[in-house]
């Protein structure tokens, strides 16, 4: 029986954006997503991809500030691609990676503290499992 069967609070509090910065990670991206990204730039794919983007072991990912480790579009603590943020993001903390156990969870919530908050929505498991992502952490 899967652990969160009962479904899981979560309510985006908008406004810590640690799961924007923080730590090293990566930020994926489709070829649907780098084509939509770089039409809300008006720029072309190839210098969408020189600027914001790098080659890493699993595709291509978002470029992030090797000090602070902030996303490349995390500016004021807000994103810069709200509505064209990737899928990896929108479907953030359903990702694999955070259902796996519940110890997983619990630890997820030291980074999100959206995670179980009392005032959240409670997303049902049919919720949850539609917007399962693979995605690895940010
Ligand atoms: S870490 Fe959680 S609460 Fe904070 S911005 Fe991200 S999803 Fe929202
Ligand atoms: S694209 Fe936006 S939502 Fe996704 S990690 Fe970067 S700043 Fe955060």
């Amino acid at each position: 029986m899967v652990w969160y069967k009962d479904g899981l609070r979560f309510k985006c509090l908008n406004n810590c954006s640690n799961c924007c910065t923080g730590a090293p990670g990566f930020v994926y991206l489709t070829d649907g997503e780098i084509e939509n990204i770089s039409n809300f730039f008006k720029i072309s794919k190839k210098s969408f991809l020189t600027k914001y983007t790098r080659q890493v072991r699993n595709g291509i990912s978002l470029k992030e500030n090797y000090k602070n480790f902030d996303c490349c579009f995390l500016k004021d603590k807000k994103c810069l691609i709200y509505t064209q943020r990737p899928k990896q993001c929108k479907t953030f903390p359903w990702w694999k990676n955070n259902l796996k156990t519940t110890q997983a969870w619990q630890n997820s919530k030291k980074d999100c503290p959206g995670l179980d908050h009392v005032d959240g929505k409670l997303y049902s498991f049919q919720e949850i499992q539609k917007n399962l992502s693979d995605e690895d952490l940010l």
